[in-house]
């Protein structure tokens, strides 16, 4: 009778065996890993006037800044507005920049170069 109950429990053992593998040791990675950013590309400062050259970025005037932000040329010269994107203190763009000019295909993690002083090159405001 002993004897039956252990073979029953060594088939079940295995059968649970079957159904549930024992994991590896060590994790391997998903599958389907979070899209990892490459590295953030530095866009020039463009203090002249006029639209920024292709792969520049000039601020927008202080009164249209918290919407547009700045506005960046691409390096294929299409003008794009950062409109919809955080800047952070040190010019690191959130999220990733993507062209929407047809045929276009920058899509990049950006660094705005000079950020922090875009407020020394504008002219000063009237008081
Ligand atoms: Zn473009």
């Amino acid at each position: 009778m002993l004897r039956r109950i252990e073979i029953v429990l060594g088939w079940a053992k295995s059968l649970w065996r079957a159904f549930w593998p024992r994991r590896p040791s060590s994790p391997r990675p998903a599958p389907n890993q979070p899209y990892v950013p490459r590295p953030r590309i530095r866009v020039a400062h463009w203090r002249g006037t006029g639209s920024a050259p292709p792969g520049h970025w000039n601020a927008c005037h202080p009164s249209t800044e918290h919407i547009f932000k700045a506005e960046l040329t691409c390096p294929r010269g299409h003008r794009l507005t950062l409109k919809g994107h955080s800047i952070s203190e040190a010019g690191e763009v959130q999220p990733s920049v993507v062209c929407r000019h047809p045929g276009c295909d920058f899509h990049e993690f950006v660094v705005l170069d000079n950020w922090a002083q875009r407020r020394a090159v504008l002219p000063a405001m009237p008081h």
